[in-house]
């Protein structure tokens, strides 16, 4: 299929809709998003101000917009404020999801012409899952605020398609870089192993390090996102590396770059950063969208930690210690 000429993003100040919009961008695509600052992170990007609980706003620009493709990113993206926030995650996570997918099928119907939705699902709707890895058929599960509000969402892709919509839901597992917030564990630990190494800081504090994570490199995700919109077959794809590491791990990972080997005088775990209930392990099988779209990672784990510590030295201070 040749190129869209045209693209919506919600979410596009988060991480990944900045690594989208300059991929779109990249490839001559005229791309708009919807935002509640109305800022764009990327020049070029055609920014809209709105929020994507406002169903009947958000219609109005896209059913006018008809773009060819959405790409639905906005969401309370933590976890963890998932359950300081359940209302706002089940409106932003769950209810404007169906908004968009109600307004995109009526731009399809206007104009005739197709278009095609993405649906930035998450494998957090797995929960506890009785089987590892997780594939499209595992069951769903969610056990927080945030899983339930992605699973509802998920399901109302696929209403969607029944409804002639070329809806993809991508699971996406946990995906880093340098852009991530600090609400991220990844992020906290390498912001913090920075400064720890510079000298400014002489404590990382943090929840559960025995709960594990499939961790890829996000611009990577953004690339199966990209796929999934022009691929020929609309389904749900698990978007993962297939390799899991604890909290743990990644905390030695990062230490080490910074030629600290041992760490545990810098670490305390405060047992009140521990979650109500916990998805203890996730790891994903992407050979789905591997045979399917010809996606495959090209950042392993040592190398997404390398890339997290190096841009936060590179921002804090050289190191001191270690
Ligand atoms: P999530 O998988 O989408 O919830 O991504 P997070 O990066 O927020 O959390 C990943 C894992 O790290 C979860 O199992 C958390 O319980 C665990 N974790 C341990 N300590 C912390 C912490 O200090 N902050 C966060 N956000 N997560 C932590």
């Amino acid at each position: 299929m040749p190129s869209a000429t045209t693209a919506l993003i919600t979410g596009v100040s988060g991480q990944d809709g900045g690594y989208l919009a300059e991929r779109l961008l990249a490839e001559g695509v005229e791309v708009h998003a919807v935002s509640l600052s109305g800022d764009a992170p990327v020049d070029g990007v055609h920014t809209h101000v709105g929020d994507v609980t406002d169903v009947e706003g958000t219609r109005a620009l896209l059913v006018d917009l008809a773009p060819d493709e959405v790409y639905n990113l906005a969401a309370v993206s933590s976890v963890a404020r998932s359950w300081d926030e359940p209302e706002l995650t089940a409106r932003v996570n769950g209810l404007a999801a169906v908004g968009l997918l109600e307004s995109a099928r009526r731009a399809q119907e206007r104009t005739g012409r197709p278009v095609r939705f993405v649906q930035a699902s998450s494998a957090e709707m797995f929960g506890l899952p009785d089987r590892s890895p997780q594939d499209e058929d595992t069951p769903i599960r969610p056990v927080s605020p945030y899983g339930a509000a992605k699973a509802f969402a998920h399901l109302m892709v696929d209403v969607y398609r029944h409804r002639g919509l070329h809806a993809v839901s991508l699971v996406l597992y946990n995906h880093e870089s340098p852009r991530r917030p600090e609400q991220f564990v990844t992020r906290k630990i390498t912001a913090g192993v920075a400064a720890i190494a510079a000298g400014t800081a002489d404590r990382l504090t943090l929840g559960n390090l025995a709960a594990s994570r499939d961790w890829g490199w996000a611009p990577d995700f953004v690339d199966a996102m990209v796929r999934a919109a022009r691929g020929e077959r609309p389904c749900d794809y698990v978007v993962a590396t297939g390799e899991s590491h604890s909290v743990e791990e990644f905390v030695a990972a990062a230490f080490a770059c910074v030629g600290i080997d041992d760490w545990s005088a810098y670490v305390e775990v405060d047992p009140a950063l521990f979650r109500p209930v916990e998805a203890q392990a996730l790891a994903g099988d992407p050979r789905r969208i591997k045979h399917e779209l010809g996606w495959a990672p090209t950042v392993g784990f040592e190398e997404v930690v390398r890339r997290m510590v190096e841009a936060d030295v590179e921002r804090i201070g050289p190191p001191l210690r270690g």
